[in-house]
């Protein structure tokens, strides 16, 4: 029999090798300088254990050996820096930003000792109405889910018919029809709706899923960055335009006043180009003074590129090897979107 120490040797050469080479195609796909590519990542929740009814969220380990796999394959500078570097044309081979949208406790409380056990600086952008005990409208479609005991959920106001929530998979697939369906319906329509089931069924929804004030102020004090995401979170390309700027203009004066340090970075709620922000806003958000701004659209930033429309990217991939080589992949995308 073949000791395991051997069976393990064998799996560190091959990782070794396969970092390399990752490494090396890395290197000539995104070199040192005006030849540099930016790739951002973008997380929202870390779990402290695998969640069964949200399974693609990561957890803290997987979490973990994800930093350790950027760590060894990417430059990941803070994204303040990157961008300067970015417009300078001075940017390190791979490099990369972490990022992570909305506020959520779980990045104070689980993914901050992990950045800093691995010394990789990140970027929180935190929509401040949900701060101190709120939850957000996604949240409060999964804990309901969660929550209810009935076998149906009679859902034909949405056109969803009769759901039936008696196993896992129901569950699951009931909360991605239902967020479908009310993404973008309007904020009262979809509010109420909620309301109703959440009376009818008497629940009560959990208040520590978002950050509390100290908790920015521990990120921020902790050397993080804090990027502003609004207050509630609305997909600004449905509001008019003095609307979008109160909402941008309000959540940055809340987390100066926490952090004591100026907000000079944002990103657009949901995020899509062209979906859930016009190009007026990445002009307004920039003759508001902001640095730059992240989109969730797919690839990487590049000399050149409007800096207040930045793409991020996450592989969702499980295995480490998929994760490392949809991230390198991610470095072949040329969509590119100018000021
Ligand atoms: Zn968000």
């Amino acid at each position: 029999m073949v000791p395991s120490s051997a069976f393990r040797g064998y799996f560190d050469l091959m990782n070794n090798t396969l970092e390399f080479a990752l490494r090396t195609f890395g290197n000539l796909l995104s070199p040192a300088g005006p030849n540099g590519l930016l790739s951002i990542l973008i997380y929202h929740r870390v779990f402290r254990e695998i969640d069964p009814l949200l399974p693609d969220v990561v957890d803290a380990a997987r979490f973990e050996s994800q930093m350790e796999v950027l760590g060894s394959l990417f430059n990941i500078l803070p994204l303040s820096e990157a961008v300067q570097r970015l417009k300078s044309g001075t940017l390190p081979a791979r490099a990369a930003c972490i990022t992570f949208d909305d506020g959520y406790a779980d990045n104070a409380e689980v993914a901050l000792p992990i950045l800093k056990r691995h010394k990789i600086p990140a970027t929180f952008f935190i929509a401040t109405g949900y701060l101190n005990g709120g939850i957000m409208f996604n949240d409060k479609v999964i804990e309901v889910i969660r929550r209810l005991d009935w076998g149906g959920l009679d859902l034909s106001d949405m056109g969803l018919g009769v759901r039936s929530l008696s196993t896992l998979p129901q569950r699951k697939e009931t909360i991605k029809s239902l967020l479908s369906v009310l993404k973008y319906r309007p904020v009262e329509e979809r509010r109420d709706f909620m309301d109703r089931i959440i009376d009818a069924a008497k629940l009560s929804l959990p208040t520590d899923l978002m950050m509390r004030t100290e908790q920015v102020k521990m990120l921020s004090d902790a050397g993080m960055e804090i990027g502003g995401h609004t207050v509630n979170h609305p997909i600004i390309a449905k509001l008019d335009m003095d609307s979008a700027r109160a909402e941008i203009d309000e959540g940055r004066i809340r987390l100066e006043e926490m952090t004591g340090k100026p907000v000079s970075l944002f990103a657009y709620p949901n995020g899509i180009p062209s979906t859930d922000y016009r190009y007026e806003h990445a002009r307004m958000i920039e003759e508001m003074g902001f640095d730059a701004a992240v989109s969730t659209a797919k690839g990487v930033g590049r000399f050149g590129c409007d800096v207040f429309q930045l793409p991020r990217f996450t592989p969702w991939d499980i295995p480490l090897s998929r994760f490392s080589f949809r991230l390198t992949g991610n470095l072949l995308r040329t969509e590119i979107l100018t000021a």
